[in-house]
């Protein structure tokens, strides 16, 4: 078997995977997801990826399909099962399988877990070293993006705005006109004096392990950090910017809407960044860097 899922109690070939019609995931888009980076088969910062999915169940009212301690040998296995050394777990669990109504079900239902890998997007030296280009567009979503739910909608056709530019990104406006966030990623500039900004994390933005965990590496060094909105106009005449995600790490951005930021290169507090954030996977998983 090459590509081995997980789905409601089986580790299947992938494409034996299947979950119900009825489940109100497919209905509603009515569940959450988690996306955790590993390397050597060792992952990222599990521990909060994991609180970051109870959170985000709690808040739906969706119940643990099983203990965390069950989940984390689900997740396990699903790793050792396939034959990736380096890659992305992907984690959906949505309420199940019910009679189609808006209100949610009166009888508790069975919720759905799969689990399935994906191979690594990490951005190669090249990406890095170009730098990324993104371009603004109406933020679409609704107001509590701080759940990591299966609703992505808003973020689909926000991406497509930059897929049809050609570019990586899209920097979602909200109605007062400052930056929330990439649709896959969080949003940061650096100013002239080195202070790094990015949006508090509130209702308004995904809170991403990645931007938690650059933001305490950043403290640590006592470099000036500022959590608040900043609009397109501040980026576009920001010394830096760039983006993070577990998919991406902490990616450099070298225009907007195509103005170049920083003559169109990466800007060194972004590569310390960087660089503070792959010795941390380092540390965490023996994954070297070049
Ligand atoms: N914001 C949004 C909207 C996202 O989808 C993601 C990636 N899932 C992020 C931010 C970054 O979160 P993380 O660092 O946990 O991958």
């Amino acid at each position: 078997m090459s590509r081995v899922t997980y789905v409601n109690g089986r580790y299947l070939p992938h494409h034996l995977a299947v979950v119900s019609v009825e489940d109100r995931g497919y209905q509603f888009s009515d569940g959450v997801y988690e996306y955790i980076a590993f390397y050597h088969r060792r992952m990222v910062d599990d521990g909060p990826h994991l609180d970051r999915l109870e959170r985000s169940l709690k808040e739906l009212r969706i119940a643990m399909p099983m203990s965390r301690r069950a989940l984390e040998l689900v997740i396990a296995e699903t790793i050792g099962l396939n034959a990736r050394e380096d890659g992305g777990l992907y984690l959906q669990i949505t309420r199940g399988v019910a009679k189609r109504d808006h209100a949610l079900p009166a009888k508790p239902v069975r919720p759905a877990l799969v689990a399935t890998v994906y191979p690594s997007k990490l951005p190669g030296a090249a990406d890095i070293a170009h730098g990324a280009r993104a371009v603004t567009s109406p933020d679409w979503r609704w107001t509590r993006r701080d759940i990591k739910t299966v609703s992505l909608l808003g973020n689909v056709l926000a991406r497509d705005v930059s897929a049809r530019a050609g570019v990586r990104e899209t920097w979602m406006v909200d109605d007062k006109g400052f930056v929330t966030e990439g649709t896959s990623s969080n949003a940061y500039i650096v100013t002239a004096d080195g202070r790094i900004i990015t949006r508090q994390a509130d209702w308004s933005i995904l809170n991403g392990i990645t931007r938690e965990a650059v933001l305490t590496l950043a403290r640590e060094r006592q470099m000036q950090v500022e959590e608040r909105p900043f609009t397109p106009a501040e980026a576009k005449a920001a010394t830096e910017a760039f983006l993070t995600s577990t998919s991406a790490n902490v990616l450099p951005i070298v225009e907007l809407d195509g103005a170049p930021i920083n003559g169109g290169r990466p800007g060194p507090v972004t590569l310390k960044l960087l660089s503070l954030y792959q010795e941390r996977i380092t540390r965490q998983t023996g994954k070297t860097f070049a």
